[in-house]
């Protein structure tokens, strides 16, 4: 029986496995073993949502262990640190905080690499020592602890001080970031923090390219700036920070931008071991080259996908690092891992773009849809672009648990917000 081994139950990752579980697990007819870091899993686009206290990660993360009893896989909990291709081999260091885990080594028939990407800082000195990140949810964590105590602190000294926030990077992440965090401090009053208020909070977005959202429309990228101005967001474009200290960063032109908490979001790469790997090819980001069938160029037995691969388009744009990549690519992942054991030819992968959503909290959420119903592009705004934004959350939710007990969850989570404080206070 072959062993497939899938490294990362992120968002690629967990669908594959969940997938592969029911198909092959299940029946015995390939062992499935998914490894992973962290003992649970949490959807990423919603990491900001952990990090300003609107989702409750404690609550609402999947638990590998139990998921894959359930769906037909083995869960590892372990570090990939190398891979040998020749013995087909992966090592597995113990994470930092569990102690009795030795480091070693995993066979495998298949391998797939779903390990995600990591913040890049692109060298620039003082921020791993002084900003945070949104990486994982253990780092969205700490921001929210930091976060609750810096309002008590302010709220409980009675001065009406306010609290300068900078985030560095107006891409998705800093953009979503900043509306919630509006969102939060205007709910602090109905939970008693009395002097703690919205009008308090300073923050500011800074990005170095002409304007925010890079990657998306210019209509799109208006539409959030407009919101982000109104909410109180104080946009800051063609600014390049040289270097962060404790108090603030400092910009190329030497100016001090003083603030209470930085945040680090601008841009991502794959995870350095990558590069080790004997035989790897990868890109500028760091991503791992793939054939069209996604199997990487130094090893057909090794696929690559989400985050970490780096897939050329025909007309020779990378594949975005985002969800529907990563999801589109566990599906062809899945489809080609079951067609090579009855020896059928693999299948390309193509990325297809459905548009793009950014939601700015209750304030607003502004998007473009795309695919042969909407006939090219469509902008959405409101209530329509934020059903969307919600149904993909939910969509992932599908693919990992099936719909009845997404239904269910669904049910479960509208229930406890009925009971519980609408932002975690804890
Ligand atoms: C705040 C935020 C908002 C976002 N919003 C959107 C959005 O609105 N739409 C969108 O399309 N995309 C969005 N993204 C991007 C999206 O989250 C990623 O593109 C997507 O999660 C990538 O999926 P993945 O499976 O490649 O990696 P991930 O989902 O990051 O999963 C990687 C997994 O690998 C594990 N792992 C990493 N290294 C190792 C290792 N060495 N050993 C073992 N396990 C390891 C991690 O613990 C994790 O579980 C957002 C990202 C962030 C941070």
């Amino acid at each position: 029986m072959q062993t497939i081994v899938i490294v990362g139950g992120g968002a690629g990752g967990l669908e594959l496995a969940t997938q592969l579980g029911r198909k092959l697990g299940r029946k015995n007819k390939a062992k499935i073993i998914l490894v992973d870091k962290n003992r649970t899993h949490i959807w990423k686009p919603l990491l900001h949502e952990v990090a300003s206290g609107t989702f409750d990660a404690s609550l609402n993360a999947v638990v590998y262990h139990a998921h894959g009893a359930r769906h037909g896989y083995h869960f590892q909990l372990g570090c990939l640190t190398n891979v040998d291709p020749i013995e087909k081999t992966v090592t597995l260091e113990p994470v930092s905080d569990e102690h009795n885990l030795n480091t070693r080594q995993l066979k495998y028939d298949q391998l797939v690499l779903a390990v995600g990407s990591v913040s890049n800082d692109f060298g620039t000195p003082g921020v791993k020592q002084h900003c945070y990140f949104l990486d994982s949810h253990q780092q969205a964590e700490r921001f929210h602890k930091t976060l609750l105590s810096t309002f008590t602190r302010i709220s409980q000294s009675g001065s009406k001080q306010e609290l300068h926030i900078d985030i560095v990077g107006a891409g998705a992440t800093g953009v979503e970031l900043a509306a919630e965090l509006f969102h939060v401090t205007e709910m602090l009053g109905s939970y008693g923090f009395e002097h703690m208020a919205a009008e308090q909070l300073k923050i500011r977005l800074i990005e170095a390219g002409p304007r925010i959202l890079p990657a998306l429309p210019d209509r799109i990228a208006n539409a959030a700036k407009r919101e982000l101005e109104k909410i109180g967001v104080e946009v800051l474009e063609q600014t390049r920070v040289q270097r962060a200290d404790s108090d603030g960063f400092v910009t190329s032109e030497d100016k001090k931008l003083e603030a209470d908490i930085m945040i680090w979001a601008a841009g991502v790469k794959a995870p350095e071991f990558l590069a080790n790997i004997q035989g790897v090819e990868t890109n500028r980001m760091g991503q791992v080259l793939v054939n069209k069938d996604l199997t990487s160029t130094f090893d057909d037995n090794i696929y690559v996908l989400g985050d970490a691969c780096g897939f050329q388009n025909p007309d020779n744009t990378w594949v975005p690092p985002r969800a529907q990549s990563a999801h589109q690519m566990a599906t062809i992942v899945q489809q080609n891992i079951l067609r090579k054991l009855k020896g059928q030819a693999a299948l390309d992968y193509q990325y297809m773009d459905y548009g793009s959503l950014v939601n700015l909290s209750r304030f607003s959420t502004v998007g473009s849809l795309m695919g042969n119903l909407t006939k090219g592009s469509m902008f959405i705004e409101g209530r329509i672009a934020k059903l969307v934004y919600i149904s993909l959350y939910r969509m992932h939710q599908m693919a990992i648990h099936g719909r009845l007990r997404a239904g269910v969850l669904w049910f479960a989570e509208r229930l406890v917000k009925v009971t519980r404080p609408k932002m975690k206070l804890h």
